[in-house]
C-alpha cells in the first residue's frame, strides 16, 4: 500500500495498533538495495507491521550535492519494499512533508560537529529534522537504521532520547557487496573503472582496524598510512579518516575502550563513506 499523506499514514498506524499490532519505520531515500531491505526484514522479524519511507529529503543536501541527480524509482522501491516486507510506504512529497512557513530544525549539538559535519554543512540537521517529523508522524515502536550512516545513527538515538519520542532505535551492520564495498543507493555513480578502486576502502579500513587492535592503538600513524593507501589506490581526495569513541565520536589518540573507524572519501564527484568498528588491543 502506498500511502503519501501523514492523516492517512496515521490512520492506518492506529488501526494496526488498536488491533495489538506492534510498528516498525524503516526511512529511506529510495533507490533501495539490499542494505535497505535487510532493514526491512530485520524491522518485520521484530514488528507485526513495517512502514517503509521514501523521502529524497532536500534539507539534508547541500547546494553543491546531488539532490536533483539522486536516484528516483519509486515503482521498483515499492515492489521490493513490499516484497522484503513492509506493509505500507510511505512516499510524502516536499510540501506533505515541509509545508510553506516550515521554520523548526533540530539540532543535535556535538555529535553532528564532526566528521561528516563540517564537510556537510546542514546536512545532519536536515537528516535530525526529518527523522523527528517521521517518527512523530508514524510514532512507531521502533525504527530501523544502518550502522552504514554511523554518526547519523547515534545522532538518531540521541535525538529521540533528548525529546522522549517514544520509539526503541535499532542499527543494523553493514551490508557489503561480495568485494566488501558497502551498499550504497551512490555507488551507481561509479564508472567502471571507479567501481573497481571503490572497495579498497572497505579493505584499508579493515586492515586499519586489524593493525589497531593488535597494536595498541598508535592511532595517528596507522591513519596517515591508510590515508596514504587510499590515495596510492586512487581516490580523488579524502575529506576525512578518524578513529573515535564509538559512543560521543570524540576522536581517541590511542585505542582504549570500543572506537570506530569512520572515513569519507571522494572517487570522481562521488563521495563514498564507510566505518568499522576497532576492538581493544587483545595482545
Ligand atoms: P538512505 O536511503 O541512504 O538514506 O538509507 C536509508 C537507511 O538505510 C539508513 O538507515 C542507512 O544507514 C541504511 N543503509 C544504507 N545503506 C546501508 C548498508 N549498506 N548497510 C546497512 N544499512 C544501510
Amino acid at each position: 500500500m502506498i500511502v503519501r499523506s501523514v492523516t492517512d499514514l496515521r490512520a492506518t498506524v492506529q488501526d494496526w495498533r488498536r488491533s495489538g499490532l506492534s510498528c516498525a519505520l524503516v526511512p529511506t531515500m529510495g533507490a533501495l538495495h539490499e542494505g535497505h531491505l535487510a532493514l526491512v526484514r530485520l524491522a518485520r522479524q521484530s514488528c507485526a507491521r513495517v512502514v517503509v519511507s521514501i523521502f529524497v529529503n532536500p534539507l539534508q543536501f547541500g547546494p553543491n550535492e546531488d539532490l536533483a541527480a539522486y536516484p528516483r524509482r519509486e515503482a521498483a522501491d515499492v515492489a521490493a519494499a513490499t516484497q522484503a516486507g513492509a506493509q505500507l510506504v510511505f512516499v510524502p512529497t516536499v510540501t506533505e512533508m515541509y509545508a510553506p512557513g516550515h521554520a523548526t530544525t533540530v539540532h543535535v549539538v556535538g555529535l553532528s560537529e564532526g566528521l561528516c559535519g563540517p564537510h556537510r554543512p546542514g546536512h545532519f540537521d536536515g537528516v535530525a529534522t526529518v527523522v523527528t517529523k517521521l517518527l512523530l508522524q508514524a510514532l512507531p515502536d521502533a525504527a530501523f537504521f544502518g550502522e552504514k550512516d554511523y554518526q547519523q545513527l547515534l545522532i538518531i538515538r540521541r535525538l529521540a532520547r533528548d525529546l522522549d519520542i517514544p520509539v526503541r532505535i535499532e542499527g543494523m551492520p553493514i551490508m557489503r557487496e561480495p568485494d566488501g564495498l558497502a551498499m550504497s543507493s551512490r555507488n551507481a555513480y561509479l564508472s567502471a573503472d571507479q567501481r573497481r578502486i571503490a572497495p579498497e576502502l572497505a579493505a584499508t579500513l579493515g586492515d586499519m582496524a586489524r593493525t589497531l587492535a593488535s597494536s595498541g592503538g598508535a592511532v595517528s600513524q596507522v591513519v596517515a598510512a591508510g590515508k596514504a593507501r587510499l590515495l596510492a589506490a586512487g581516490f580523488s581526495s579524502i575529506d576525512y579518516v578518524e578513529v573515535c569513541d564509538a559512543g560521543t565520536l570524540a576522536p581517541v589518540a590511542r585505542v582504549e575502550g570500543p572506537a570506530r573507524l569512520l572515513a569519507a572519501v571522494r572517487l570522481g564527484g562521488t563521495r563514498l563513506i564507510d566505518n568499522v568498528p576497532v576492538a581493544g588491543k587483545t595482545a
